[in-house]
């Protein structure tokens, strides 16, 4: 088994270093200190590519799956954890769940302007009493005519002050577990 990294991988770390180096470097310990995100790196980035790194090309990815994906991660928290967290959830979480997970109307709604940076995601995961544990979440998801009603709360949520949608978990048979 070969696990070298490819010579386009190779290169891909390179150029995202040396964007890093060069955008969000100098503006990290403000961040950091301010507690402002750095919100035009999302247009930014969707259009150097780097946001539809591991997704399908039709909707507008480049197909290179999580390996290249993980040299994105690696080089934006080398630059600062507190951006990367931002950009991990918009992407890792979010946008895979939907590229996984959505129907093709979701994806052309979410996928496709999130991996421009057009839309930023969030991922409510984590509730009061119920963080590490899906089977103990008591948000609620009710069928309706037009979808769900989502009843509840969620905590730590992440990219929330500024997000387009979240992508969240919701029991639609409380009780049940998992
Ligand atoms: C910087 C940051 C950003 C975050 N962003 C998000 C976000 O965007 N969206 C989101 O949903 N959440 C987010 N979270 C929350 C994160 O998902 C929760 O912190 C995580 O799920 C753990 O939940 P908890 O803190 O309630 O810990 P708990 O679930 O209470 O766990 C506490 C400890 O007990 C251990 N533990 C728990 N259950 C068991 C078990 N059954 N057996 C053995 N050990 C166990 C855990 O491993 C942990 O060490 C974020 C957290 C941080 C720190």
């Amino acid at each position: 088994m070969e696990f070298a990294f490819t010579p386009e991988q190779v290169e891909f770390r390179r150029s995202v270093a040396a964007f890093c180096e060069k955008e969000i470097l100098p503006i990290a310990a403000r961040c950091d200190a301010s507690g402002e995100f750095p919100l035009h790196l999302f247009p930014l980035m969707g259009k150097l590519g780097y946001l539809g790194v591991k997704f399908p090309p039709e909707y507008g990815g480049a197909g290179e799956g999580n390996v290249t994906y993980a040299i994105l991660a690696e080089e934006l928290g080398r630059a600062s954890a507190g951006i990367a967290l931002g950009f991990y959830v918009h992407v890792a979480l979010a946008l895979t769940a939907v590229a996984a997970f959505g129907t093709p109307a979701q994806k052309t709604r979410y996928l496709r302007p999130g991996i421009a940076g057009e839309k930023i995601g969030a991922w409510g995961f984590a509730e009061p009493g119920a963080g590490s544990d899906p089977g103990s979440v008591t948000c609620r998801a009710e069928k309706t005519a037009a979808g769900y009603r989502i009843t509840g709360t969620k905590m730590f949520t992440t990219n929330s002050p500024f997000a387009d949608f979240v992508v969240l978990t919701a029991s639609t048979a409380p009780g049940q577990g998992v």
